[in-house]
């Protein structure tokens, strides 16, 4: 993709991102990011964007924000060292917890920011959409925190494979809605929350679990999510003696990669974000957006996406849910550009296995997402020894019982011994 910017516009971009000069006033990462929204939808966006702008830096919103990750969230999350891994590997390997937090993945950092902020706007509902339904169990517990009645917009199709997850999300007293349009998936959810934001922009706020769609969100969910880098960042000096020479995130979205990436940019650590690799590189057969895809505009933000030659958005396919969509934030597509961070992918057997040693040999079960960034640093690892590894364990594994249950576990010598 560095063929999409001058070598100058690149680093002069990639300089302003380090200084946190981006997005600009525009809501634009260089070429990418911006806000192509329907004329209906720009007042909501407009009044978001004006609220993002008066709150999120004030000291009383900040105040209250690390209140909630320190006392509901638990924060810091661990950073912890990977002895048997990193005997295995040969290398180094730290794991910064996330897995750790309330509702079990980073998540939850956003919706309680969104939440705080949703109450600040003196919204009277949250609405969210979800496919996996991991969002919207966040979301649901942030509302439920702050006191907003909160409405999740999920696919009818995702509701019956999730269906663990709606009951979640009723218990944290959240209304439910099956989307039965278009796909009936999280493209249609998203598009059905985007009509019912329109109705009432005022009244309404729409939490987006992910760094993409139109300005501000990319920018407002990077700001919530960055707690995750800037505390790994100072673990890894008092912990491990120093950072770490390369870290690794999974990337569906995007927002645990931009969490853990942002505050490291202008450090000389290796950025390496990973993708679903799927069960192969076919269109459809994965969601390795930034690795295959082209540039094009999805759901109101110019990015990579996987699309045909008229720029029809393609299927995805992931073993894990959270990676699995056609899109990618912005802010990923200019650090792609400009070389910053390096996007690989990892298939699902690579993360199946990943996830069963981690289990194995360090006695976390995590989630089939985080797997894909396990599989791409054993590699790395292999390539070069003695690697000092920060690897971002964005969530834990339990919910994905269900499929894994469906591949049997492999008996491994070091761990049955
Ligand atoms: C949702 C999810 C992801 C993918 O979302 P991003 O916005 O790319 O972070 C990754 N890991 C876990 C555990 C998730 O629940």
């Amino acid at each position: 993709m560095s063929a999409l910017l001058q070598a100058d516009e690149a680093s002069a971009l990639l300089e302003a991102a380090i200084r946190g000069d981006l997005p600009d006033e525009r809501g634009r990462f260089g070429p990418f990011g911006g806000r192509y929204v329907p004329e209906t939808l720009v007042p909501a966006f407009e009044r978001l964007e004006k609220g993002v702008h008066e709150h999120l830096h004030e000291p009383s919103f900040r105040a209250e924000f690390q209140r909630e990750l320190h006392e509901w969230v638990g924060r810091p999350t661990a950073l912890s060292y990977a002895p048997r891994l990193s005997e295995s590997w040969g290398a180094e390997v730290w794991l910064k917890r996330e897995d750790l937090a309330h509702t079990g993945a980073h998540k939850i950092n956003n919706a309680i920011g969104q939440a705080i902020l949703a109450k600040r706007l003196g919204a009277k509902r949250v609405i969210a959409e979800t496919g996996a339904g991991q969002h919207g169990v966040a979301s649901a517990a942030a509302c439920a925190r702050v006191g907003l009645p909160c409405t999740v917009y999920m696919g009818a199709v995702d509701m019956e494979r999730q269906s663990p997850n709606v009951d979640r999300m009723r218990r944290l007293g959240a209304e439910v809605v099956a989307v039965e349009s278009g796909d009936k998936t999280l493209r249609a959810a998203i598009d059905e929350a985007l009509r019912t934001w329109v109705t009432d922009p005022e009244g309404i706020y729409y939490l987006l679990g992910s760094a993409v769609g139109a300005h501000p969100y990319p920018y407002l969910v990077r700001e919530l999510q960055s707690v995750i880098g800037q505390e790994a960042r100072q673990q890894m000096i008092d912990l491990a003696g120093g950072l770490p020479d390369v870290a690794f995130a999974c990337v569906g979205g995007g927002s645990n990669a931009i969490g853990l990436f942002y505050p490291l940019l202008g450090d000389d650590i290796e950025l390496i974000g990973v993708e679903a690799g799927g069960t192969g590189n076919g269109l459809g057969q994965n969601a390795a957006t930034l690795a295959t895809g082209t540039p094009g505009v999805l759901q109101g933000s110019y990015t990579i996406i996987l699309q045909d030659q008229d720029g029809q958005v393609q299927e995805t396919h992931s073993i894990s849910a959270g990676l699995d969509y056609s899109g990618v934030g912005p802010e990923h597509a200019l650090l792609q550009a400009t070389g910053r961070v390096q996007y690989i992918s990892a298939t699902d057997d690579e993360a199946l296995e990943a996830l069963e040693e981690l289990c194995a040999s360090e006695g976390i079960l995590t989630a089939l997402e985080t797997s894909h960034a396990f599989a791409a640093a054993r590699d790395y690892a292999a390539q070069k020894p003695g690697s000092r590894i920060l690897i971002g364990n964005s969530g834990r594994g339990d919910k994905d019982m269900p499929t894994l249950t469906k591949y049997p576990a492999r008996t491994r010598s070091h761990a049955g011994a």
